[in-house]
């Protein structure tokens, strides 16, 4: 007999019916004999709908408050699944973050994970009953309701699953698996049989939503084993594994992750000092914004021109921190764009192979896509360019890499 943890995104459980189907699905696994514990996420659009009527409000809402409020979204999907499985005989009972004592620190809206305390479901699971955790939340040492951040009901199931020793941890949503990028955005997209944890911690950080951050990273750290699914359609899905296999058919890339909330700064004609990143950055930093990429060009007059991303939230913030910079070491001036998408392409196959970014370069000279910045590591190259190439651009990529599912229907 197993331990699965098995967490239900939001199109999975969007209606009633579709929450009623997902408890057929569990019966069925209880009739198997295994031990089921079930995360769920709020129905789909409703942590959108929540967070607009918080903005209503204000624009910027107090995170305490607005946890308290989006976790009701997860607190209802509990109940109904509950009372679905109850109806079906199948004892079940439902528990909140709280309740479950999911500890995280107090960072509102975006919180960790600190602890687990597995010891009331272990009890009902002795008892023969299913339990239904709310996922996306927790709760701080003061007692203060937490949210994870978005798309954290993930990183519930697979903490739940490392702290019960869970045998697997399926993922199960819209799509039947990890795909080689977006299937929404290219047709030819190919499910992928298996990822590395590293792959997909790039692939995740990258843009790829299909997971969240959080959960590849306590995965890989506990060696969870990591499944995504299909909610409502039979198939492997696909396994998120540590072993790097040393095969001849091993792709050099395995997937093409994008992102569209990125915008771009520059600040031009800047004196080219020693210590100039750091003045530029330092203000950037103290204000609480993330820089991502980041380009400094070779002066050629003891000035220098200085561009990096920031998250398109914060582009208007981190606008104002440069134009002060700019007024304080008398820059030339300050711009932005935020019509700008990074693409990316991922795989551990890079690292034994030479040409990579330069064939990644030459697929994007063939569309006439300029790249505005270009940046590297170990298994990844991300290119910035503008927003309304992007999905030429991971198409032509997806092609150049030799991706492209031969049927064209995603096998
Ligand atoms: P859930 O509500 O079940 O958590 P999400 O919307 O968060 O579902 O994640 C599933 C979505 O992720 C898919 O519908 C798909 O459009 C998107 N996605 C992005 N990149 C990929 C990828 N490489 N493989 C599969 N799906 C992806
Ligand atoms: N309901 C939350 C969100 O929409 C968490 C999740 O779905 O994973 O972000
Ligand atoms: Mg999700």
């Amino acid at each position: 007999m197993a331990l699965i943890v098995q967490k239900f995104g939001g199109t999975s459980v969007g209606t009633v019916e579709r929450i009623e189907q997902v408890a057929e699905k569990i019966k069925r696994f209880r009739e198997k004999g295994d031990d089921i514990v079930v995360v769920v996420s709020a129905m789909s659009g409703e942590t959108n709908r929540l967070i607009d009527l918080a903005k209503q409000i204000s624009a910027e809402p107090v995170g305490r408050e607005l946890d308290v409020m989006v976790s009701t979204g997860e607190q209802v999907t509990i109940a109904l699944l509950a009372m679905a499985l109850i109806k079906r005989g199948v004892p079940a009972v439902s528990y909140t973050g709280a309740q479950v004592r999911i500890l995280t620190d107090s960072a509102h809206t975006k919180a960790r994970i600190l602890q687990i305390d597995g010891q009331r479901i272990q009890a009902d699971l002795k008892e023969g009953r299913v339990v239904v955790v709310a996922g996306f939340q927790g709760v701080d040492a003061q007692g203060n309701i937490t949210t994870l951040g978005r798309g954290g009901s993930d990183t519930t199931g697979v903490a739940l699953a490392a702290a019960l020793k869970a045998d697997e941890c399926q993922i199960y949503t819209d799509v039947d698996g990890v795909y080689t990028t977006d299937p929404r955005v290219v047709s030819k997209a190919r499910r992928l049989e298996k990822i590395t944890f590293e792959e997909m911690l790039e692939m995740a950080s990258l843009g790829s939503k299909v997971l969240q951050i959080r959960s590849v990273e306590f995965a890989g750290k506990y060696n969870v084993p990591l499944r995504v699914l299909h909610s409502f359609q039979e198939g492997p899905g696909t396994l998120i594994t540590l072993d790097e296999e040393e095969s001849m058919e091993q792709p050099i890339i395995s997937g093409i992750a994008f992102n569209r909330d990125e915008a771009k700064l520059t600040i031009r004609g800047v004196p080219d000092t020693p210590g100039i990143a750091f003045k530029i950055l330092g203000p950037v930093s103290a204000a609480n914004i993330e820089v991502d990429m980041i380009v400094q060009n070779v002066a050629h007059d003891k000035t220098t021109d200085f561009t990096f991303t920031v998250h398109r939230n914060d582009y208007a913030s981190a606008f104002k921190v440069l134009e002060a910079t700019a007024a304080e070491m008398g820059a030339r001036e300050v711009s932005g764009d935020t019509d700008i998408a990074k693409v990316s392409i991922v795989g551990v196959g890079m690292r034994s192979h030479a040409g990579v970014a330069s064939r990644m370069f030459e697929a994007l000279a063939k569309e006439s896509i300029n790249i505005q910045m270009i940046s590297t590591s170990e298994i990844k190259v991300s290119v910035v360019i503008e927003e309304k190439y992007l999905e030429l651009a991971v198409r032509a990529l997806h092609t150049a890499f030799e991706l492209d599912s031969p049927s064209g229907k995603g096998e």
